[in-house]
């Protein structure tokens, strides 16, 4: 099949969705992927937490993928502004959309917007180098912070928090962020949830690192944990192993000279952001006291009435991440926050499809939305030989998408270009010991890729 003869298909966004569905697809197609970013792999280099390098080897995947024959990377395109959904459905015989999810669900409480309140979307974005939180500057000259959600992202903030410096300093966590790290006063972190510990959404791997955290101890309240050792035996496997996990870090509660320590608060739901006297940061928040209504995955939160106030002066709100439409040409469901869809069908619009978190929303590890993209691709192709795509003309592809975006003053970053900004990022890394440092600045990416 050569690429002249072959169906072409595009794929908008360059994270794990768009390189799952690529490599699919690259069997019966041509595949371009378009990226709003100069730089590829979506949430591996800008969600994953540094610590956890092992997670990031996907890459290695991604790039074969990308530099496959058929296969062309074209970074620095915001799709639905550089160029809209309905001129990409004109160039090639059907596109897939797999951009993620951009935007952060908010809390809607008040305060929530005072100085000293984050998104983890945002946090995470500053210590792994998102360009657009690169001047988020946290203050952490405050003992303690509060996290509310407690599901995976919310344990790798409280971990880069309370981490020691050393066991972060050679990841590829930005300098900027090693550094307010390494003066940051932060030493208790309560990880608040408005359900039980039956319910926490977090899993063993990351629940085990805060347990281990080196000069921390586990600060719970053993009254939240009323009930739970008899509930024990009905559980299934991996939950009644982190049960036991959370069990014994209660009952052991870690060294006693540890200087610094970390807890779940369970069963309490945000009510306010509370201010200072006067009234210009965060120092606190308001927690509603809850109790179960039913039990297992289910069990739903009912407030009792009681509150109670924590001192603060770091909040991060970890309630989730929530996708957002980017062309009004694209069926989008505002309550789901997804692009709605049948099996990776876009509805009612022949010829789009979606894989990954814009499908199906944003939960689940990069193995869920590998499978997931997968299965987008397979019914790609199904279509395909079903003849319900028409593969009778000719589609221009890349060629009219560049030339189109050339006369809007938009010059793209290949694969081999970004491989340049990859180079010096080694090499900046490798002079300060660490796997690799980011570039934050958009600009100097461009500057590089293509020097
Ligand atoms: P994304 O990874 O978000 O990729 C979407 C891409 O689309 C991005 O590159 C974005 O720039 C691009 N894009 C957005 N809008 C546009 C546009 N308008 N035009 C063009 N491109 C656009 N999973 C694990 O297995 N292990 C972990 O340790 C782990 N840690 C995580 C930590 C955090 C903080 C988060 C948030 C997630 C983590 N995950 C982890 C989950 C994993 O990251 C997701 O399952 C996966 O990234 C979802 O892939 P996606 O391609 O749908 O979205």
């Amino acid at each position: 099949l050569s690429s002249s003869s072959s169906p072409r298909v595009c794929i908008v966004g360059g994270g794990p969705a768009g390189f799952y569905t690529a490599q699919q697809l690259l069997k019966n197609a041509a595949v371009d992927i378009y990226e709003r970013l100069p730089v590829p792999f979506g949430l591996v280099r800008f969600g994953v937490a540094p610590d956890h390098p092992e997670v990031k080897n996907v890459i290695n995947t991604f790039t074969q993928t990308a530099q496959h024959e058929r296969c062309s990377f074209h970074g620095n395109v915001n799709v639905g502004k550089d160029v809209t959904i309905d001129e990409l459905r004109q160039a090639y015989h059907a596109v897939v959309l797999s951009y993620g999810a951009e935007g952060n669900r908010s809390m809607g409480i008040p305060g929530e917007d005072l100085p000293g309140v984050f998104s983890a979307k945002d946090f995470v974005g500053w210590y792994n180098g998102l360009p657009s939180n690169k001047e988020l500057h946290p203050d952490l000259s405050f003992e303690t912070a509060v996290i509310l959600g407690q599901g995976n992202v919310a344990l790798d903030v409280a971990r880069i928090l309370l981490a020691p410096v050393e066991m972060l300093k050679e990841t590829d966590i930005t300098q900027n962020a090693l550094e307010a790290l390494a003066g940051s006063k932060v030493r208790r972190v309560l990880i608040v949830g408005r359900r039980g510990p039956l319910q926490i959404a977090c899993t063993i791997k990351e629940l085990r690192e805060m347990v281990n955290l080196p000069n921390t101890r586990a600060d719970m309240l053993p009254a939240d944990f009323e009930g739970i050792a008899e509930a024990l035996k009905d559980l299934p496997r991996p939950r009644k192993r982190l049960t036991e996990l959370m069990m014994k870090a209660v009952k052991e509660g870690g060294d006693d000279k540890a200087e610094k320590c970390c807890g779940f608060r369970f069963f309490r739901s945000p009510v306010e952001v509370l201010a200072g006297a006067d009234g210009k940061r965060a120092t606190g928040i308001r927690l509603a006291l809850n109790k179960l209504e039913g039990s297992g995955e289910s069990a739903r939160a009912e407030v009792t009435g009681q509150l109670e106030d924590v001192d603060c002066g770091l909040i991060i709100s970890s309630i989730g991440y929530k996708s957002i439409p980017i062309d009004p040409a694209v069926p989008f469901d505002p309550r789901r926050a997804i692009v709605p869809n049948e099996m990776g069908r876009v509805q009612d619009t022949a010829g789009l499809y979606c894989s990954g978190w814009v499908k199906r929303g944003p939960t689940g590890v990069i193995a869920t939305t590998m499978n997931d993209s997968f299965d987008t691709a397979h019914v790609l192709i199904q279509d395909m030989e079903a003849g319900k795509l028409d593969l009778s003309v000719n589609k221009p592809g890349a060629q009219a998408i560049t030339a189109l975006l050339q006369t809007r003053g938009v010059r793209t970053v290949l694969f081999s270009q970004w491989e340049k900004i990859n180079a010096e990022e080694e090499k900046r890394g490798k002079s300060q010991g660490k796997a690799r440092e980011k570039l934050l600045d958009v600009d100097e990416m461009l500057k590089i890729a293509w020097s």
